[in-house]
């Protein structure tokens, strides 16, 4: 585990530091997207709010996760491909959200593509798909 994580922040060219480390295993330790309270919740040394907060920036600026945003409207965060880097994510996947556990998992099926209006752009796209976990 340790190993895999020195590799993850090397790749990703951050410091290595125990905030860093911590964070890092619980998204490899859940196969589902985290909120910051739930990680806050599963850290056993105590964190303050704002150094969460710049983890969870860092991780994303440099291409390690991304989030999600529930339909209860939690911001959500999961890890990344491999292929996602710096300013470069390609995660445009489903996301599935279930009504029971409330959690939220990354679908490796992407997003059909819209057809939209002449004129129209689109800058990014999510797709939030309800239902029951296998959990549940
Ligand atoms: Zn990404
Ligand atoms: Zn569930
Ligand atoms: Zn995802």
């Amino acid at each position: 585990m340790d190993n895999k994580i020195i590799q993850l922040l090397n790749h990703a060219d951050l410091r290595i530091t125990q905030v860093r480390k911590d964070v890092l295993t619980c998204f490899l330790e859940n196969n589902h997207a985290l909120s910051s309270t739930d990680i806050e919740e599963a850290l056993t040394t105590a964190l303050d709010r704002i150094t969460l907060y710049r983890t969870l920036k860092s991780f994303e600026e440099k291409g390690l996760i991304h989030s999600i945003v529930d339909p209860n409207n939690t911001t959500k965060y999961a890890m990344c491909e491999a292929t996602c880097t710096e300013h470069h994510h390609h995660d445009e996947h489903i996301h599935f959200h279930c009504t029971s556990c409330g959690n939220t998992f990354c679908i490796e099926e992407t997003i059909p593509s819209v057809h939209l209006p002449t004129g129209y752009r689109i800058s990014n796209a999510s797709m939030i798909v309800n239902g029951l976990c296998s959990n549940c």
